[in-house]
């Protein structure tokens, strides 16, 4: 092969041999291309300098520069076409859908564990004949303590207990409110339950200054104290799904005239498990306040007292929920991982 100055033809297909065999992709190809058959590439040098050459060497090292410039040619396409078709199907690859493939897991949706429960008691009692009510959560002072006979110097109305407003107004601490609200706006006879958020400045491990409460309020004439027990009762086997002990002990609210508190055997252990998380081994848990609404706030619903008489009770829903469900942490119930409940929630599929 004849010497075209100091580069050699054989040299060039070599160091192009080379250079091909490395390419990995489009651009590196080009990168060749312009190395070799650009404008100021090895063949276009070559080409240049067949004129320095003897006339006798010229033609054959003319025909073997066209050939080696013919053939880089063709295998730069050959190799392009190979990269674009690799590059072609590793991006078809990538963006494949292998219908093949099992679905992703899929969440079924479902209420949370304390509008479950408010739902299922709601429900309880629409069974009996109540209507269930709703008010206001920002909530004036006279409905929220004057009404319920919670009178300015209860410790109940002080600052480390409610959240005010500026204005006076403040956050409900209960949600007795609504039943003045209904009193007012229904008179009597009334069958109410009142579902919804109530606020007080408690936070620690089993206190959140928001949580869930339903009251309930029966007003009509010569209603027994009797009736309230066996709504009560009624109430709790209905919701536990079984027939459960109780025990009414005194208490006191200054909106009921007497005041009890339920008790209701333990639904973990029923009273036989001495170290019960539940109950502590008392056998016993605290579920619910009620009494007979005292005369007063029975006025304030612009009502009289001396034809009507009724019951309120109250109840925590959150806890409520904690116990049919099982959840030993209140804060768990505020938290944002529902896969907690979406496990342990009855009736709660995952699919
Ligand atoms: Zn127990």
């Amino acid at each position: 092969m004849p010497e075209v100055n100091d580069l050699n033809i054989s040299a060039v297909k070599q160091s192009f041999d080379t250079a091909l065999r490395a390419v990995s992709n489009l651009d590196e190809l080009d990168e060749i291309r312009v190395r070799f058959a650009g404008k100021k590439g090895d063949l276009t040098l070559l080409l240049r300098s067949l004129g320095k050459l003897p006339p006798e060497q010229r033609k054959q090292a003319g025909q073997e520069v066209n050939k080696l410039r013919d053939e880089i040619e063709n295998r730069l396409n050959e190799a392009a076409t190979r990269l674009r078709d690799a590059e072609n199907e590793k991006q078809e690859i990538a963006s494949r859908i292998d219908v093949t493939l099992p679905e992703r897991g899929r969440t079924a949706g479902a209420f949370h564990p304390v509008m479950q429960t408010m739902h299922e008691i709601a429900n309880i009692m629409q069974g009996l004949g109540y209507s269930v009510a709703t008010g206001p959560e920002k909530e004036e002072e006279f409905y929220n303590f004057e009404c319920l006979n919670v009178p300015p110097w209860h410790p109940a109305r002080d600052m480390q207990d409610t959240f005010y407003f500026p204005d006076g107004t403040l956050l409900r601490t209960h949600t007795s409110p609504v039943q003045i609200r209904a009193m007012l706006q229904y008179g009597a006879p009334l069958r109410i339950v009142c579902p919804g958020k109530v606020y007080r400045r408690d936070n620690d491990t089993t206190h959140s200054p928001m949580f869930n409460q339903m009251e309930g309020l029966l007003v009509d004439k010569n209603v027994p104290f009797s009736v309230m027990k066996g709504t009560m009762s009624e109430m709790m086997n209905a919701f536990f799904g079984r027939s459960l002990k109780y025990r009414f002990r005194a208490s006191y609210f200054p909106f009921t005239e007497p005041s009890m508190e339920l008790d209701i055997e333990c639904v973990e252990c029923s009273g036989h498990d001495e170290h019960c998380r539940v109950c502590h081994g008392t056998g016993w848990l605290e579920v619910a306040g009620m009494g007979m609404v005292h005369p007063n706030v029975i006025r304030a619903g612009k009502i009289d007292p001396d034809v009507y008489n009724g019951f309120a009770f109250g109840i925590g829903l959150d806890r409520m929920a904690m116990l049919k469900y099982g959840i030993s942490d209140l804060r768990l119930l505020f938290d944002g991982n529902v896969s907690y409940f979406m496990s342990s929630f009855e009736g709660a599929k995952s699919c």
